[in-house]
C-alpha cells in the first residue's frame, strides 16, 4: 500500500511530500505525482528520519539501570533505541524477548561481563569475561547485537584497572564489532582507556566532569589522547545520564572544536522520571541552547548513529531507506535546562516530538504537559 505524508518540513527548511511503500521510502519531493493514501498532513511540522538513541538502558529487570523500551522509545519520538550493556551473555535471552515485544526498534551492545548490570561492579571479577559465551550470543542474535559494552570506571572495575578493556579489545577484534566504552572516575585514566580504543569504537560520557578524568587537562587544553583517538576514527557519544553530562565541559569542547558524534541520552527509569535527562526532546533542546544548529542536533540522532551502527538505511530519507520517521516542532519559549552536575542554562527553542511513523503505522504522540 502506498502511503503519502504531505507538507512536512525538512531541517534545511524545504517543504516536501514523502511517499512510502511497504515500509520503505520511495520518494521525497516538493510535490509528488504518485497516487496513494494520504496518511498525514504534516504542515507546520519538521520531519527527520526516525530518531536513534545510541545509549539507553531498556532492560527492565535490573534496577536502577532500567526503563521500558517503548516508554523511552517511539512514545518519545525515538524509533530506535540501543541498549548499552544492560544485559550480558547470561541474561540477554530475556532481554531479547522483551525487545521483540516492543514496537520500538531495539538493538543491544552486549556487556562484556556475562552478568550484565545484575550488579554495578560487573567487571570486578574477570571470571565473568568469557569470549565463548559472547561469541555464542552474537551468533544467536546477529541482527540484535550491534556491539559490545565495557564500563571502565573505578566503581565498576574495582581493582582491575585497565585489564577488562584489554580483554574486551581482543573480543571486539575477533568478532569485528564496535566496542562502546564508558568513562568516569579513574582509575583507569581516560588517556589509558583511549589508548586501547580503535576505529569504529565509541567513547560514551564524552562531556562528563568527574574530577581529574575528563577531556580537559588542568591547563585547560584538550587531552591529546582524545584528539589522537578522534583522528583514528573513534566516535564520541554524549551519554548524558544522571551523572555524566556537564554544560561547562560541553561548552568548552565546542569552543575548542571537539564535537560529539551521537547524542545518546543514557536514559533509565530514574533520570527519565526525575531528570536531568527526561527524554530525547529535552536532550536535543539542550544542544540547541549550547549553540548547535537544528541540522547538527538532528544529524546526531539520525545519520550519525546509523553510520556508527553500520545501518545507514535507518538514518536516512533516501529512497529505499526504512520509513521510520519522526515529526516534531520547535517552540520559541523559555525553559531552564539542567545538566548532571546541577548547572543550568536557558533554552529558548524547545524541540517537541509530535508523531512518528514506525512499522508502517502513523502514531500521534500523547503529550504529558
Ligand atoms: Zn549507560
Amino acid at each position: 500500500m502506498v502511503q503519502i505524508v504531505k507538507n512536512a518540513t525538512l531541517v534545511n527548511g524545504a517543504t516536501v511530500d514523502i511517499v512510502i511503500d511497504n515500509q520503505r521510502i520511495v520518494e521525497v519531493a516538493e510535490t509528488t505525482t504518485v497516487q496513494g493514501d494520504v496518511i498525514f498532513d504534516a504542515a507546520g511540522m519538521y520531519v527527520s528520519p526516525g530518531w536513534i538513541d545510541l545509549h539507553t538502558h531498556a532492560f527492565p529487570k535490573y534496577k536502577p539501570y532500567c526503563a521500558i523500551p517503548d516508554q523511552i522509545g517511539y512514545k518519545t519520538g525515538v524509533t530506535t533505541i540501543v541498549d548499552a550493556g544492560s544485559s550480558g551473555a547470561d541474561n540477554v535471552d530475556e532481554f531479547y524477548q522483551i525487545a521483540q515485544a516492543a514496537k520500538t526498534r531495539v538493538f543491544a551492545f552486549l556487556n562484556i561481563s556475562r552478568i550484565g548490570l545484575m550488579r554495578q561492579d560487573e567487571l570486578s571479577d574477570l571470571g565473568n569475561l568469557s569470549f565463548d559465551a559472547i561469541q555464542q550470543t552474537v551468533e544467536k542474535y546477529p541482527q540484535f547485537i550491534v556491539g559490545l559494552k565495557a564500563r571502565m570506571s573505578a566503581s565498576v572495575v574495582c581493582g582491575n584497572g585497565i585489564q577488562p578493556l584489554i580483554i574486551a579489545e581482543t573480543f571486539r577484534n575477533k568478532l569485528a564489532l564496535p566496542l562502546m566504552v564508558h568513562v568516569g572516575t579513574a582509575p583507569p585514566e581516560l588517556s589509558k582507556v583511549l589508548s586501547y580504543m580503535k576505529k569504529g569504537d565509541i567513547l560514551t560520557h564524552c562531556y562528563h566532569e568527574k574530577e581529574n578524568n575528563h577531556i580537559f587537562r588542568e591547563d585547560g587544553s584538550v587531552e591529546p589522547s582524545l584528539l589522537d583517538a578522534i583522528d583514528r576514527g573513534v566516535y564520541l557519544d554524549v551519554g548524558h545520564g544522571s551523572s555524566s553530562f556537564s554544560f561547562r565541559i560541553a561548552q568548552k569542547a565546542k569552543q575548542q572544536g571537539v564535537y560529539f558524534d551521537s547524542l545518546g541520552t543514557d536514559i533509565y527509569q530514574n533520570n527519565q522520571k526525575n531528570g536531568p535527562v527526561y527524554n530525547m526532546e529535552t536532550t536535543l533542546s539542550k544542544f540547541l541552547a549550547l549553540g548547535y544548529s537544528l541540522e547538527e542536533v538532528i544529524e546526531a540522532v539520525t545519520i550519525k548513529p546509523a553510520k556508527i551502527l553500520s545501518k545507514p538505511e535507518l538514518g536516512s530519507l533516501q529512497p529505499g531507506s526504512i520509513a521510520d520517521l519522526t515529526f516534531f516542532t520547535v517552540k520559541e519559549t523559555s525553559k531552564k535546562l539542567t545538566d548532571s552536575f546541577g548547572a543550568s542554562i536557558h533554552g529558548d527553542s524547545l524541540i517537541n516530538a509530535e508523531a512518528v511513523i514506525i512499522g508502517g503505522n502513523y502514531v500521534e504522540l500523547e503529550k504529558s504537559d
